[in-house]
């Protein structure tokens, strides 16, 4: 009897690999029986799929030595022995390329960086060279390579839109440029959405949240979100810039053009600028950050008006978003832990009170780099179909 289903045997596949995909990478590896088990799919269906899956060397096969009599069942994890992804990070001074397995682990000796160049042409040359440095490393197949851009990102046309603090990006497919020098598919992401990746695929962090918010501090402020499980890119890949919200009326002139952003107040820019102001001579964030350990009150005035701006920011993600956990990343977080406590304080006040008790405040675990490899991860996991809501509608026309 013919089949009624709109879903094509080929495809059905497909979501069968992606669904063993996903189960390897959320919980860690896995037997053929376990897998059957807990997706609730046939055994030789698992088998079919782990095949095609160890074919894309995608999955690898592991020994366990044996803890009672028989053989044991072999278990499948995602591949770090004979493939790999690279990861690129770029920022106004520093680019870093690293690769790691599909385990999320980079390596010593495997992050590679160079100073950020004036020109497009020279950074297309220098991720070139380090990118194929490391893919002449250890014969690993070369999966996928990604770009983690400062800066709005257009997803479907895989375009820099605007980067305010690394404007030679602007208007650059940047992803497709390096595909043709490298001859690996690459993709482009945006920084702060890379972010809300990192603590959930590749630190657990015990997160169960299916609603988490990721600021990213530092040079910018972005806002990474995972909304019900998805990752929230909006319509274009614009979603996320907080850090251009209007804070002060008529403010001071922004990287992105506009006035008042809140950049110009609680970026890290921003706090260079007015604590330059208040001591009278020009410092950098890393002086900033020695005089703040060292109890400067100056400096700690300005540390504390930029958590008060930076509060009204994330106050408007908790109303807006009602994340079950935020987690913040930046160097000021991290040198200082204490400011956490302080924009937690500040948050509360500016907060509806049953959504900020809702939120738990926590340290990012992970860094950019990290973020940009999870992504890379979750994009080879999940591009094996769309979204069975789409792939229904797409089976149906
Ligand atoms: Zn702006």
């Amino acid at each position: 009897m013919k089949s009624l289903s709109p879903i094509q045997p080929k495809l059905l596949s497909r979501i069968n690999e992606r669904l063993v995909m996903r189960m390897i990478r959320d919980r860690g590896p896995s037997t053929r029986a376990e897998m059957s088990k807990s997706i609730g799919i046939t055994f030789p269906t698992v088998n079919k799929a782990v095949s095609s899956l160890l074919e894309s060397k995608l999955l690898e096969e592991i020994e366990e030595s044996p803890s009672g009599p028989g053989r044991p069942a072999k278990r499948l994890r995602l591949a770090s022995e004979d493939s790999q992804v690279i990861g690129v990070t770029l920022s106004d001074t520093e680019c870093v390329v690293a690769c790691a397995g599909l385990d999320g682990v980079i390596s010593d000796g495997c992050s590679l960086s160079f100073p950020t160049p004036s020109t497009y042409d020279s950074l297309l040359v220098n991720i070139t060279s380090l990118a194929k440095e490391l893919m002449l490393r250890g014969e690993k197949s070369t999966l996928c390579l990604g770009v983690s851009i400062p800066g709005i990102v257009d997803y479907q046309e895989q375009r820099a839109v605007l980067s305010a603090n690394l404007p030679l990006l602007n208007g650059k497919f940047i992803g497709r440029d390096l595909q043709g020098l490298l001859g690996v598919e690459c993709l482009i992401l945006r920084d702060a959405h890379a972010f809300s990746l990192s603590e959930r695929l590749l630190h657990g962090n015990g997160e169960t949240n299916s609603n988490v918010a990721m600021l990213d501090h530092s040079e910018g402020i972005g806002i990474g979100l995972m909304v019900n499980n998805q990752f929230l890119t909006g319509n274009n890949g614009f979603a996320g810039e907080l850090g251009h919200i209007s804070i002060v009326a008529n403010g001071v002139v922004c990287n992105c053009g506009k006035k008042g952003c809140l950049e110009t107040v609680a970026s890290e820019w921003a706090l260079e600028a007015k604590t330059s102001q208040s001591i009278g001579r020009e410092v950098k964030i890393e002086e900033i950050l020695q005089l703040a350990k060292a109890g400067d009150e100056r400096v700690q005035k300005e540390l504390e008006q930029m958590c008060d701006y930076l509060a009204l920011g994330v106050a408007c993600v908790v109303n807006i978003f009602n994340p079950g956990t935020f987690y913040v990343y930046g160097q000021c977080f991290r040198e200082l832990p204490h400011l956490l406590d302080l924009l937690v304080e500040k948050t509360k006040q500016y907060a509806l009170e049953p959504s900020f008790e809702a939120c738990t405040f926590a340290h990012a675990s992970g860094g950019e780099l990290d973020g940009t490899i999870a992504s890379i991860i979750n994009y080879l996991t999940d591009s094996l179909v769309p979204d069975l809501d789409d792939y229904v509608r797409v089976a149906k026309t």
